[in-house]
């Protein structure tokens, strides 16, 4: 994303917008201005906006003779009024920073918008995870902190030295060149983007080992980390997750209960 030295009239709108806070204002130039380096193509600024058409020689003049009588002009502030704000044309590697942050746009590896792939949420039709297993998503990033590739692919390598099964659908998986070593693309690495989630599965036997590995990993990264894991209850309604949680002291809450009221279309 860029912004037209052009046509910003430095009304300060669209400060606020940027979740990575990636525009500023430059006093020197009167100009605001985006870190690009920082900027992760979520589009927020682009899309969430009004672009209206007002002359930036007009709306810079009007502001100038009212600032003289200590009065403003200022625009809704939704609003940019001159219509400074411009996406570029985004090339290898720099696209991946929009696939994952942008939430109108379809990811190509797993055809849905956003992150990841649709979880445990429908795990009464896909039964990715079944009774004794555990899975997991490791979401990195949220809320507006971001994450560079080259963070997530030291939590993957890691897992991966765990034997854990990564999930095929997710976009984070696509984007390795090892599935077992959680290897990620060379060319990625520096890319930063707002969010990415993680996932895979492991024998419920695991689970601590696991917990204990993303907390240790999660220290020497430059984000945060936030953690869920699911399972399929039993007949009863039971879950061998509750036991194992206690024991090791996490708390937990069961956040999202999924009632098997779907069509199988999956063993
Ligand atoms: S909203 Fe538009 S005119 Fe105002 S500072 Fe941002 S780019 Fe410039
Ligand atoms: S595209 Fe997103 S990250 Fe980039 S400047 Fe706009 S709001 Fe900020």
């Amino acid at each position: 994303m860029r912004i037209d030295p052009r046509k910003c009239v430095a009304c300060g709108n669209c400060v606020s917008v940027c979740p990575m806070s990636a525009i500023a204002v430059d006093p020197a130039t009167n100009r605001a201005r985006v870190n690009t380096d920082e900027c992760v193509e979520c589009y927020a600024c682009f899309n969430g906006m009004s672009m209206e058409k007002l002359n930036p020689f007009f709306v810079r003049t009007v502001r100038s003779f009212l600032q003289i009588f200590r009065l403003r002009f200022d625009p809704e502030p939704d609003v940019c009024p001159t219509s400074a704000i411009l996406p570029d044309e985004l090339a290898w590697p720099r696209v991946v920073r929009r696939a994952f942050s942008d939430p109108q746009v379809t990811h190509e590896s797993t055809g849905v918008h956003g992150r990841g792939t649709e979880e445990v949420k429908t795990n009464d039709v896909t039964n990715r995870v079944s009774v004794g297993e555990v899975g997991y998503v490791v979401e990195f990033g949220r809320p507006t902190v971001g994450v560079r590739f080259r963070d997530i692919e030291k939590m993957t390598m890691a897992l991966a030295t765990l034997g854990i099964e990564f999930e095929a659908k997710n976009p984070v998986t696509h984007m390795m060149t090892d599935r077992t070593t959680g290897k990620l693309r060379d060319d990625i690495l520096n890319e930063k983007i707002l969010s990415a989630i993680v996932e895979f599965k492991t024998p419920a036997a695991a689970m601590n080992t696991v917990l204990r590995r993303v907390e240790e990993v999660s220290k020497s990264l430059d984000t945060v980390v936030a953690v869920g894991v699911s399972t399929r209850c039993d007949d009863s309604g039971d879950s061998a997750l509750d036991d194992l949680l206690s024991e090791q002291g996490y708390s937990y809450v069961r956040g999202k209960t999924n009632l098997g009221l779907g069509r199988v279309t999956a063993s």
